[in-house]
């Protein structure tokens, strides 16, 4: 059987679908890079933007036409969903995609396997002997995985199933040779009035450290060398069992141990979880890279207090000070929103102050959209126009497109430590080149920047050593 997978979304979807990616070749399932070549296909979906839930729709929209072709002709075509979407609104997941089999909470994906391979036996069942009228009977209602809701009681038999999917996954069946990420959290607890994630994956919940520790040993024994640690809100980790307490300061330090382990860095930070511990084990442990994506989201007190995040604009440039005075060389990436409801032209400028002071690598701005469910959606009006949404985007992107030139070009003229980690974009669309030639590769340095050299493809998943020679907006370009 051949499968097609998609990921849309966040780290912890990348992280889902490999683990499942993995599941599937062990069961002898062929990865497919296209949904007309698979038998199964499978979306791994985020509830975060609409935009992200349409593009959904569009391609079951597009599978459930296939679906009936391919039944046509006697062969099976299994549509499943899962992650967000699946637990947001299965309903309406079922209301408006009729071919779709299987619709899987984020709890629950470690069953997909089997699902699968259950709901192609079936159709296969139904669409045989080849029969035109086997064509008339309508298409099974799919089956519907969810998890429970926050105001029920946690599934622990499921939570234990799905931490095995993490902790059972297969080093030698990952997307990178010498890069992992290793999931420490599950969870939010926040509810940011715009965010629709701490009602699909539930309650704050940390691994067993010595989980983490057992899953990161074994992808360091097979090679790797770079893990980046995640979790919706990764430096807020705390684990508790008997009377005995883990930290996230005290997970850096356990992992960093590990021999082998070259890299260790983590995603993504909320500002309201970094005290002086995790800042100063940045700073004491060697291995832990110098970067913080710790999204600000806005410059205005008014706004971040309507947007539930828990800190203020000073408590922001605060934590900036002291991370920059505790960590040296500390860079920062940030995300934003622009037009939440009610935003003045003042509270926008107090976000271009933000920006400027602090002078982050890169950021990602986003224009407010609500999202069905979470309480902005429900108590605020969304009054700020389209046009003014762009035109604040834009803005945003102006100052970022400044700040990370600033920034880059900083680095000019110093040599740096990269993790060479492929092809670079341009080179991946040139032919390749016969081995030993030159080719623009792509490194990352310690502090997440993004390095083009030129260098032969032997160089991946090495480390090297460049001289920065020119910088953009975006990335920094060197010589060996
Ligand atoms: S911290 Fe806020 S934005 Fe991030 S996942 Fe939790 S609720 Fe969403």
């Amino acid at each position: 059987m051949k499968i097609y997978l998609e990921t849309l979304g966040c780290q912890m979807n990348q992280l889902d679908s490999e683990l499942l990616l993995g599941r599937f070749r062990a069961r002898d399932w062929d990865i497919v890079d296209s949904a007309k070549d698979a038998d199964a296909v499978l979306y791994n979906t985020c509830s975060v933007r609409d935009l992200a839930e349409q593009k959904v729709y569009s391609r079951l929209g597009r599978d459930s036409r296939r679906k009936l072709d391919r039944n046509a002709i006697g062969r099976v075509y299994v549509i499943a969903v899962f992650g967000c979407m699946a637990q947001r609104d299965p309903k309406e997941l079922r209301r408006r995609c009729k071919g779709l089999d299987i619709i899987c909470a984020p709890g629950q994906i470690e069953k997909l396997p089997e699902l699968l391979e259950a709901a192609a036996d079936a159709q296969l069942a139904a669409i045989q002997p080849l029969e035109s009228d086997a064509l008339a009977a309508p298409a099974p209602m799919p089956a519907i995985f969810t998890d429970p809701k926050r105001t029920e009681a946690p599934d622990t038999a499921a939570e234990a199933r799905i931490d095995q999917l993490d902790l059972t996954r297969d080093p030698e069946l990952r997307s990178s040779k010498s890069q992992a990420f290793v999931r420490v959290a599950r969870g939010c607890n926040n509810f940011c009035s715009y965010c629709i994630v701490p009602y699909v994956r539930g309650p704050e919940r940390s691994r067993e450290p010595s989980h983490i520790l057992d899953e990161t040993r074994r992808l360091v024994g097979a090679g790797v060398s770079e893990v980046t640690l995640i979790g919706q809100t990764v430096n807020r980790y705390c684990h508790t069992a008997g009377d005995v307490t883990t930290s996230f300061a005290g997970l850096l330090e356990t992992l960093h141990d590990l021999d082998g382990l070259r890299r260790l860095r983590f995603v993504t930070s909320h500002p309201s979880g970094f005290g002086r511990e995790t800042l100063e084990a940045m700073r004491d442990l060697p291995k832990v890279c110098e970067y913080m994506h710790m999204p600000a989201q806005h410059g205005s007190d008014r706004l971040l207090a309507a947007m539930n995040r828990g800190y203020t604009r000073s408590d922001y440039d605060a934590l900036v000070d002291l991370a920059r005075e505790i960590v040296p060389g500390v860079t920062f990436a940030s995300d934003f929103i622009v037009g939440f409801p009610g935003e003045t032209e003042a509270e926008h400028q107090a976000t271009i102050d933000l920006m400027r002071r602090v002078q982050f690598k890169n950021s990602f701005v986003f224009k407010y959209s609500p999202r069905p469910g979470t309480a902005a959606a429900k108590t605020l009006t969304d009054d700020i126009s389209d046009e003014v949404k762009k035109r604040r985007n834009n803005e945003l992107l102006d100052i970022q497109r400044e700040t990370g030139l600033t920034h880059h070009r900083s680095y000019i003229g110093q040599q740096i430590e990269v993790l060479v980690t492929g092809k670079s974009r341009r080179s991946e669309k040139q032919d390749s080149p016969a081995t030993g030639e030159t080719m623009q590769l792509m490194g990352r340095t310690r502090g997440d920047h993004i390095v083009l050299f030129d260098g032969a493809q032997a160089m991946v998943d090495s480390y090297q050593t460049l001289t920065i020679t020119d910088a953009n907006d975006l990335a920094l370009f060197a010589t060996l």
